[in-house]
């Protein structure tokens, strides 16, 4: 079996679109078509903006095709630390704008009529050991003490051992690239482009207005746009922004088995401890099927991946009895406080806009994301942009890590001018040293989360050039 067969995209088509093939103009230009892009190109061609949405590969082949999809306000155990990092009316504002996008996903579902098993279920952080037990009891009053609906609960329907568990009921859960599939046929029908296979490699602005240098077949076009929203998951422009030293990501490992007709699970689970199991059903072709995902570590760790897959696929296993037909693995960004950066690319550059670090909570973040940035970009305000906006100085002047992270680029981006071999390889986001990840036959970036094919190939953002084989 392949080692990157995604359970989404491999039951799942997707519609195609061409390439970039002369110059153009519109008034918003958004690179990346994950959530993020496709989300904020919706909300923005429904309000007769023209926009166009510029993806290098296909659209929702990176972590959006790769993803769990559940739509939820429960992010692991977060609450308590929100409380005691960020105050109450912060914690409350996070946990609101999560349930309102819950919401608004749903609504959008319904108006739009978009067939992609949008479903109701409650959604459970468990743990299996005795220290954790109070930990979730501190989580439950936290969500509580925020006005949050939860409850602690010691049973659920699944058949695995828990001493103890949060329960959120009434969040969702959904097939991704369904609903993608749906909101790329609104923003068509609202006049937006989609190219695909067309990959921005440079911008400036000049009078007002951006210039977006882009690259298909080795041919360089244009696109000329007033507004400019960066949707790579990874931002891929360092200055200015400076995102380098605000993130790093995370490498987690997937697998799908096909789901006994005796056993029934709809609902959502998420372990404590670690190796961190994430556990939920999805159908396809009237069979369900299990996913369980998890077991991260931070990209281009030096680590034995091959045993990445191990206690997945022995999870799976146990419960549906059956082999694994799906395994894939996928990363996502993590900022350095843990919350999303949404809003301004930076506070130099005006009409451009940004989103990422969603910490594996990409669908209602996403989400809250397309609405704070369609709200900059039509001049409304949006309660939410000051919990999460992405020009806060907080993370950077608080944080430990980015002494080591400035340490690792560092030594990075000075050994490769010692280097004379070239047995090694480096990353052509910042230089920084590659590590072979065997499993995955990539090259993987420790510092953030580049990732190369064997052949040289950049496949992920920040990356934007081959390497130089
Ligand atoms: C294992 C795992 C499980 C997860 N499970 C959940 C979950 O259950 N619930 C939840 O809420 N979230 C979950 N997430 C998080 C969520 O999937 C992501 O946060 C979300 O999909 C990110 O979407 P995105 O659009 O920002 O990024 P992506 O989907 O990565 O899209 C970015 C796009 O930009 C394109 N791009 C990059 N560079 C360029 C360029 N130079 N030019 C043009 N295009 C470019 C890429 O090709 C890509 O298509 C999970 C994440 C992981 C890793």
């Amino acid at each position: 079996m392949e080692y990157n067969e995604s359970f989404w995209l491999s039951t799942e088509e997707r519609k195609k679109y061409k390439k970039l093939e002369n110059n153009i103009e519109c008034d918003v230009c958004v690179i990346g078509g994950g959530i993020t892009g496709i989300s904020c190109a919706y909300y923005l061609s429904k309000n007769n903006f023209n926009t166009v949405v510029l993806e290098r590969d296909r659209i929702a082949s990176k972590t959006t095709g790769h993803t769990t999809a559940k739509i939820t306000s429960q992010h692991d155990l977060f609450y308590n630390y929100l409380l005691m990092s960020k105050g109450e009316d912060f914690a409350k504002k996070y946990y609101r704008s999560n349930e309102q996008a819950i919401n608004e996903i749903e609504n959008i579902v319904k108006k739009e009529k978009i067939e992609c098993n949008f479903k109701r279920v409650n959604s459970y952080v468990y743990t299996n050991d005795i220290n954790e037990v109070d930990n979730i009891k501190k989580e439950v009053e936290a969500v509580k003490s925020i006005d949050g609906d939860c409850s602690y609960v010691t049973e659920v329907e699944i058949p695995i051992k828990i001493k103890g568990a949060i329960k959120f009921p009434n969040q969702a859960k959904f097939n991704p690239i369904k609903y993608i599939n749906g909101l790329c046929d609104v923003i068509e029908k609202n006049n937006g482009k989609i190219y695909e296979h067309t990959k921005v490699i440079e911008y400036k602005k000049d009078d007002d207005i951006f210039k977006v240098l882009v690259e298909t077949n080795q041919e360089n076009y244009i696109v000329q746009s007033k507004y400019l929203v960066v949707a790579t998951r990874y931002p891929i422009f360092n200055v200015p922004g400076y995102h380098f030293i605000k993130m790093y990501q995370e490498i987690s490992y997937a697998v799908a088995s096909k789901m006994p007709k005796d056993l029934k699970i709809d609902d959502m689970y998420i372990c404590v401890e670690k190796p961190v199991i994430s556990i939920r059903t999805a159908k396809y072709n009237n069979e369900d099927y299990l996913l369980v995902i998890g077991n991260n570590h931070k990209t281009g760790e030096n680590i034995n991946t091959k045993e990445r897959y191990k206690i997945l696929e022995d999870t799976a296993k146990e419960l549906t009895k059956n082999k694994v037909d799906y395994k894939w693995n996928t990363e996502d960004c993590i900022g350095l406080d843990k919350i999303p950066y949404i809003g301004k690319y930076s506070n130099m550059t005006e009409n451009m806009y940004v989103a990422t670090g969603y910490k594996k909570w990409g669908m209602t973040s996403s989400n809250i994301a397309a609405n704070i940035i369609a709200d900059l970009i039509m001049g409304k305000d949006n309660e939410y942009l000051e919990i999460y906006d992405s020009t806060r100085l907080e993370p950077i002047k608080n944080s430990q890590e980015v002494g080591n992270m400035l340490k690792e680029i560092s030594k990075s981006i000075i050994a490769p001018r010692l280097d004379i071999t070239r047995e090694k390889q480096y990353c052509t986001h910042l230089g920084c040293e590659l590590t072979w990840n065997e499993l995955t036959k990539t090259w993987d970036c420790p510092c953030h989360g580049s990732r190369f094919e064997e052949n040289g190939e950049s496949i992920e953002a920040p990356s934007i050039k081959n390497m130089n084989k």
